[in-house]
């Protein structure tokens, strides 16, 4: 008999399956599905495993239910992280040569070249393709590309000039995040920190200070009449530059920020903030006010000078509470200017005591600024003497006055700090000229993608709320870059698409992916992919014939019927793909996405996975040292793929030897020989609902529970009906049967072990292709699955109790209810309302007779009923089972068992005290 050797298993598949998930249209119904093709800059960790081997899983069920399936695979090399990477191995950066050599082991000759960011993503590409297909993922691999293929760029190109021609593509000055290193915009994962941060509008109030200015940025310019002080740090070192040819004084940090929003900046000098602290400033609309020193001024934030309102901002008021709590500046008073109704005469003061808070790091304060400043804002009023209007109309006035009478500018800020590029370089707000955008704000398109968001299938359910909320939250894009590597931006040829821009139709793309090679790139005109796409004819069409092979391919495939990703890219990229959907289909509501499958994160012995930090375990490394099909079923059976799971060594190993229990049982009772017994028809009944169980599971992306009913729930009945078998009898030779069952049922999970089995049991070609179960509902028995469950049940029972008395029992009896108390138990599980049945059986006068006999009955059986699984009460009401029969049947299996005689009786005629508990579908049990 062949041993148990999953790297000997995996060797034999990968040998069969080379070429086998090459897939073509056919006669049958197809199933595509893609998963988001990943950026090949580093190794793949385990976390990456789970995400291509759920769609793996789901591939593998969907191609044994006689789907022709498509599940192809690219590469995505687009951007500019690689040539970051690049150049800091050029530069022989310590870290970045570590990382590559020592944690994804690339040899020293190859490192060599990656000064090149070509040569990184070809690399990676490869050992990505190595990697998953050693996890025995069935890609079909002639499909393959990367997004700077010359023929990709192509399609990018007629995608956009669709996207242009609908309107979606504006040019214009906007506000972006931007990296002064890779002088590029950033866009969400070129961010190592911060990718939730907004950008900002901020009003800068100009206070006179000499000849000079010190900016203070506002979102709240109206309580410019509240200002008592300004807030200056004294540990920062202030700048003097002119901006704009004007004198200013700003932190260092905002001379940098405002040289890149449309302002010329010239240093001159420094200045301490200690000197600012203790002189005056003025401003028209408030007068003369004093700098106060404050070591919470961030000099990271906007100008870097704070003004302070502490009659409606509950910090500004602690602040100078504190100063004056130590006997400073106690002419100060707070100058309220709003009236809002139920906070008092002070807002701030009133909110800041009513809270109970005792200081600045109190952490209410965030929560309590909001509710002060939201209340201000939506009832509010300013007090007549600055105009008596609401504030929401005076912030515009003011802000608007400021601007040009009294030399406000404005300045963009993050919401939130730090924002940190990949590159570890702080991120800025740039004002960006001739910036390209995709107008994703533009209500109209949001409104074509929900209407088709709505009719699409997404799992799990919960998603659908983040998706909503994403495509009214999105704002215009920055859609170009000049750094990295990508396709030419049509209508200006020095930028290029960003990243997440060139990557939503590629799903199309993969259809034609293999064919498309054959044609030189210069012929393909948009026009050849209007005809492979959209079907539009025109005159002149290169090479028709394979034109018309890839229109094939695309009406046999399009739409997908399944997208899978992680779920922080429902913010961007799995809604950016709806949006160009809609565009480039227009009129198509038939090529549009169908569903999406959303998935968890991945844990390493319970922290978050990070190549950054290390702390990963590389997927190659795990497929070695546990094999292919453990990785697998470790990874589907730990969580659901929309749960987060977590890889821990320990039970990776006991999920080996799972495998391995699995693979030995299979191969001790496939060539059972015996007749069938009584047993086999309840094994065979148990079979079915397994199949049904498990094929309701997987087609609802349900992994882990698919694999509790295939492999446990399989597992644990075997273990009884091996039990079940009389002495001679190793198991009839129907095992074969339930042997290729089984095996199919955990093929699309652990495939190499499950191949190797297949031609130990003669199966026709590869398991990969064979056909998946069918549960056949003449073979389920109700009947004899609940004879099954009481014996089951009732062993249990005995040896709990022979544990407790711990004695050597010299016979057991069991003793049965009697049919009154049956009679109680049905009544109890039809009953509506629990509470009146006890009425309902005193009806009946021979209950009424037996007096506390039956009440005690009811109380127990109502228990009884709500502690029984409902598959045994409802089948035990509509067809009781005589349990006589059932005992009597398995009297010489019990004997077996417990090596003592048995004796079954009914209850009342056992003669003994403890008979009468008795209780339907629970015996009493007499040990001696
Ligand atoms: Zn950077």
């Amino acid at each position: 008999m062949s041993q148990f050797n999953l790297s000997a298993f995996e060797e034999e598949a990968h040998e069969m399956w080379t070429h086998a998930f090459e897939s073509n249209p056919s006669d049958l119904e197809k199933y595509y599905l893609n998963v988001a093709f990943p950026y090949p800059s580093g190794a793949m960790h385990v976390g990456h495993g789970r995400t291509y081997i759920v769609p793996d899983v789901v591939a593998r069920f969907w191609r044994m239910r006689q789907k022709q399936v498509l599940f192809p695979m690219a590469f995505h090399v687009t951007g500019a992280p690689v040539v970051g990477i690049s150049k800091r191995i050029a530069n022989k950066d310590e870290k970045t040569i570590r990382l590559y050599r020592d944690l994804y082991r690339v040899p020293q000759n190859i490192l060599d070249k990656f000064t090149d960011p070509l040569t990184i993503v070809r690399h990676f590409a490869d050992e990505y393709q190595r990697v998953m297909t050693s996890c025995g993922l069935s890609i079909d691999w002639r499909r393959r590309f990367i997004t700077v293929d010359p023929t990709y760029s192509k399609f990018i190109e007629w995608q956009w000039k669709h996207l242009y021609d609908a309107g979606h593509v504006i040019k214009g000055a906007h506000p972006v995040r931007y990296c002064t290193v890779d002088e590029n915009p950033v866009g969400d994962h070129d961010l190592l920190e911060g990718d939730k941060a907004e950008v900002i509008k901020f009003t800068l109030v100009m206070f006179r200070f000499g000849d000079a200015f010190i900016p203070c940025a506002t979102l709240r310019p109206e309580t410019i009449h509240g200002v008592t002080n300004l807030w200056a740090n004294p540990d920062v070192t202030y700048a003097k530059i002119r901006l704009d040819g004007k004198p200013w004084i700003v932190s260092k940090e905002a001379a940098e920020k405002l040289a890149l929003q449309d302002h010329t900046v010239e240093v001159t000098g420094e200045i301490r903030g200690s000197d600012l602290v203790g002189k005056k400033v003025s401003h028209p609309l408030c007068g003369e006010v004093p700098i106060l020193p404050a070591p919470f001024v961030d000099p990271d934030m906007a100008s870097g000078m704070v003004m302070s309102v502490p009659a409606h901002a509950p910090f500004d008021y602690i602040a100078l509470r504190d100063l004056q709590q130590k006997g400073q500046y106690m002419e100060i008073k707070p100058i309220p200017l709003i009236r809002v109704e139920g906070y008092g005469e002070i807002p701030a003061q009133y909110a800041v005591e009513k809270a109970g808070i005792q200081n600045q790091m109190d952490s209410r304060m965030d929560a309590l600024t909001q509710e002060i400043y939201s209340a201000e804002f939506s009832k509010g009023k300013l007090f007549d003497k600055y105009g008596g209007k609401p504030v929401r109309v005076a912030r515009e006035e003011v802000a608007e006055l400021m601007q040009q009478k009294y030399d406000s500018v404005v300045m963009y800020e993050f919401d939130q700090r730090p924002v940190v590029c990949r590159c570890g370089n702080r991120v800025r707000v740039k004002i960006l000229h001739d910036q390209w955008f995709l107008k994703y704000g533009d209500p109209a398109w949001k409104q074509e993608v929900q209407d088709h968001l709505d009719t699409m299938a997404l799992v799990p359910t919960e998603v659908r709320t983040e998706f909503d909320r994403t495509i009214w939250w999105l704002k215009d894009w920055a859609c170009t870059r000049r750094v990295g590597l990508g396709t030419k931006f049509p209508w200006d040829p020095a930028q290029l698409i960003e990243p997440l821009s060139d990557s939503t139709v590629y799903m199309a793309y993969y259809t034609i992916a293999h064919k498309i090679r054959e044609i030189e790139p210069k012929l393909l005109t948009p026009e050849v992919f209007d005809y492979i796409f959209l079907g539009k004819e025109s005159e002149d069409l290169p090479e028709k014939k394979k034109l018309d092979a890839m229109r094939k391919e695309f009406l046999y495939w399009y739409p997908y019927d399944f997208r899978f990703s992680a779920k922080d890219l429902i913010s961007n990229h799995l809604t950016f793909q709806l949006f160009h959907h809609c565009t480039v289909f227009a009129g198509q509501k038939d090529k549009l996405p169908k569903g999406m499958v959303v998935f968890g994160m991945g844990l390493l012995n319970g922290a978050k996975m990070s190549s950054s930090k290390g702390n990963v375990f590389l997927l190659e490394d795990a497929v070695k040292e546990f094999g292919g099909d453990t990785v697998r079923m470790f990874l589907m059976g730990s969580a659901e793929p929309w749960q987060d799971f977590d890889w821990r060594n320990e039970l990776v190993l006991s999920t080996k030897k799972q495998i391995e229990r699995f693979y030995n049982t299979v191969m001790e009772i496939k060539d059972a020989a015996g007749e069938p017994h009584d047993i086999d028809r309840w094994l065979k009944s148990r079979l079915q609902m397994h199949i049904a169980k498990t094929t309701e599971a997987l087609e609802n992306f349900q992994t882990r529970q698919a694999l509790q009913e295939a492999y446990f729930g399989i597992e644990t009945d075997l273990k009884w009906y091996r039990r079940r078998l009389p002495k001679d009898c190793d198991g009839s030779r129907e095992l074969h049967d339930l042997c290729s069952v089984w095996v199919r049922l955990l093929a699309p999970f652990i495939p190499f072990t499950g191949e190797h089995l297949w031609k130990e049991l003669a199966g026709e070609g590869l398991i990969s292709f064979a056909p998946w179960p069918v549960a056949d509902a003449k073979l389920v028995s109700p009947k004899i699955e609940l004879a099954e469950e009481l014996l089951a049940r009732t062993v249990e029972d005995i040896e709990s109790i022979v544990k407790l008395i711990q004695l050597q029992p010299k016979a057991i009896t069991i003793a049965l209810a009697p049919e009154w108390k049956h009679q109680i138990f049905r009544t109890i599980a039809k009953a509506e309302d629990k509470n009146t049945v006890i009425k309902e059986i005193m009806k009946d006068e021979s209950m009424r007779k037996r007096g506390k006999e039956t009440t005690d009955t009811t109380k127990q059986c109502t228990t009884l009923i709500h502690r029984l699984p409902p598959h045994v009460v409802a089948p035990l009401v509509q067809d009781p089972i005589n349990e006589k029969a059932v005992f009597d049947a398995a009297k010489g299996f019990l004997e077996h068992e417990f090596g003592v005689p048995v004796h079954v009786v009914m209850a009342e005629e056992a003669g003994h005290v403890k008979a009468l508990t008795a209780l339907p579908f629970k015996p009493a049990i007499i040990i001696e």
